[in-house]
């Protein structure tokens, strides 16, 4: 079943002190069961943030980014079963800060995301068209070549254990928000590829989060779109009195 998910990606905000402030408030809010929260924390604290989080079955932590090589000579990176040993089992990949300032490409994702499903591990998929392809009407095909590029090769037991995260480049901490009748139409289209590949049943269960400058004054509106299950939120998650409102807004 598709589940509710507010999801904070950090990036590489906070320090220990108030990462672990900001984990512990979260934590002690009474967060409803239809809705699960995600922390993704910087790499350096994750063990804490999994230790302070592991009583709360509806709060959960994730990794912003991992390497596909199980280990091996990547001076600064972070393998998935590094990951694993903390206690990590969601990494979100393919964020479009990766593939724009570090340029990972759709074959970086498609491994990663590989290597997660082999690990057992859940990959937060992110995907979303920059603002040149939007004001050419191309987002839908772009998006599709994504999917096409890193997922589609996946099975159907495989795909079904994907969270999506469609985030317009454009509205990535540019406090532009896709208006809800916008993310409602590329979440449907979303929905139906998936259904098309694989099957109507996959494509229902299937979690499809909104990112771009979500915020308490546009959460509720965005969530209640049919075919849009959350939002993955950057600026807006950093701390509990804009986050807090997010998590309530199912
Ligand atoms: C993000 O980083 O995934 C994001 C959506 O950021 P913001 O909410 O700040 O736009």
């Amino acid at each position: 079943m598709r589940r509710n998910i507010a999801a904070g990606n950090w990036k590489m905000n906070l320090t220990l002190k108030s990462a672990n402030e900001l984990a512990v408030s979260i934590n002690n809010l009474e967060i409803n069961d239809n809705v699960d929260v995600i922390l993704g924390a910087p790499s350096v604290f994750l063990a804490n943030i999994v230790e302070l989080t592991k009583d709360n079955k509806r709060v959960n932590v994730a990794a912003q980014n991992c390497h596909q090589a199980e280990k091996g000579a990547f001076t600064g990176e972070i393998s998935i079963p590094m990951l694993a040993s903390i206690g990590v089992n969601q990494v979100i990949v393919g964020h479009s800060e990766r593939r724009e300032i570090f340029n990972e490409s759709d074959q970086d994702i498609k491994e990663k995301v590989d290597a997660l499903l082999l690990n057992n591990m859940t990959p937060i998929f992110c995907c979303g068209e920059p603002l040149m392809i939007r004001e050419a009407s191309g987002q839908n095909d772009y998006v599709k070549k994504q999917f096409e590029n890193s997922i589609f090769h996946l099975g159907e037991n495989e795909i079904q254990k994907l969270i999506i995260a469609y985030e317009p480049i454009w509205a990535i901490g540019t406090g532009k928000t896709a208006s809800p009748e916008q993310a409602q139409d590329m979440h449907a289209f979303l929905r139906q590829l998936i259904s098309d590949k694989y099957n109507h049943d996959i494509a229902e269960n299937i979690s499809i989060l909104y990112g771009g400058s979500v915020k308490p004054a546009n959460a509720k509106e965005l969530f209640s779109q049919d075919d849009v299950d959350g939002g993955l939120v950057g600026g807006a998650s950093l701390s509990l009195e804009n986050f807090g409102p997010i998590i309530e807004a199912f």
